[in-house]
């Protein structure tokens, strides 16, 4: 929508003539439907930035789960005590359940675009909208 330069009635972009003052404004309709297309393609790539972001910051929070878990596994496996193995191996389970809740709480897993899920293999494009999300 765009107003008359004229009679500032509210317009369509497709319109060519202004129904209210007669006037050709076909000129400035386009010129007005290229602004907001542009405006949301900035939209776009403000909620692209961000998602990028959470999902930089997962990413550095997986790692640092997958080490902490690395370790962990490391002394149960070199002790003995069955009770403690057992216990460690619980805490990596519960910690890898963590990781996937906090995916989809923080919103890194979900789709900025649609709301959906992620899956590994949704890398750069969401497989349910398609939008660009990498
Ligand atoms: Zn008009
Ligand atoms: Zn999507």
């Amino acid at each position: 929508m765009f107003n008359c330069p004229k009679c500032n009635e509210l317009l369509n972009y497709n319109v060519k003539i202004c129904p209210f003052c007669r006037t050709d404004v076909s000129k400035k309709a386009a010129e007005a439907e290229k602004a907001f297309e542009a405006e949301i393609d900035n939209e776009e790539e403000m909620i692209l930035n961000v998602f990028k972001r959470k999902r930089i910051i997962y990413f550095i929070v997986c790692i640092a789960f997958a080490l902490i878990g690395h370790i962990i596994c490391l002394i149960a496996s070199n002790s003995d005590n069955l009770r403690f193995f057992a216990g460690s191996m619980i805490a990596i389970a519960l910690g890898a359940l963590i990781l996937i809740v906090l995916g989809i709480v923080s919103g890194a897993m979900i789709c900025p675009y649609c709301g959906k899920f992620l899956y590994r293999n949704h890398l750069y494009y969401c497989g349910n909208c398609g939008k660009r999300i990498w």
